[in-house]
């Protein structure tokens, strides 16, 4: 099987079995509501150099920060010159206040993506190897697996010891599935999913 990210096949990829959830939200009247289903189950490689090469990002994270933090030091930056710009300007408060307002948001958002990137080393740097690589892999699995299928958002459950091992309630939250289909997924994984490792 080719290598999901980079079309290689090579042996030894790492493979994953896992079980798609289709997702679609409605807003009506009454708020949000979702309507869930359960997809088929799907295989996915990612060769082990793509997988290396994601264990390096997560360890050396300085590029992916400052690529990831870019929009976000834009805005910030943005809003200082506007800032002293609307300052100069002789316009209302309202306007005036855009600058600073774009500003501090530019600020959460850097600090925000910023812990969250040295957040996943910090995870990654406890496991061992062989975990942290199957770990990164599975990244790649859900960044280039498909997200959309017409509506529906489609979100992935791995078929790994670790979901095996997990109650239907447990399913359901951390894979965000309503109670009956956290059943049935439970039921597929244990009946029809073959365990991977
Ligand atoms: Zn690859």
């Amino acid at each position: 099987m080719p290598c999901l990210k980079c079309g290689t096949d090579s042996p030894g990829a790492i493979r994953f079995r896992a079980l798609e959830v289709h997702t679609l939200h409605i807003r009506d009247f009454d708020g949000e509501r979702i309507i869930q289903a359960l997809g088929d189950f799907r295989e996915y490689e990612i060769c082990t150099a793509c997988a290396s090469e994601e264990v390096q990002a997560v360890f050396l994270p300085a590029k992916r920060i400052v690529m990831m933090c870019l929009p976000f030091v834009l805005l910030t930056v943005g809003g200082a010159v506007l800032s002293l710009l609307l300052t100069f300007g002789g316009f209302m408060p309202a306007v005036r206040a855009l600058g600073p307002v774009a500003f501090v948001v530019g600020m959460i958002g850097t600090a925000g993506k910023a812990r969250e990137i040295l957040g996943e080393r910090e995870t990654v740097s406890k496991m061992n190897r062989d975990d942290a690589v199957r770990y990164c892999a599975w990244q790649i699995v859900l960044k280039n697996a498909p997200k959309k299928y017409n509506d529906n958002d489609i979100t992935y459950i791995p078929v790994s010891k670790d979901t095996l091992r997990m109650t239907p309630s447990e399913l359901a939250d951390k894979y965000g599935l309503l109670p009956p289909i956290s059943s049935k997924a439970h039921e597929l994984m244990h009946n029809g999913g073959t365990k991977d490792e």
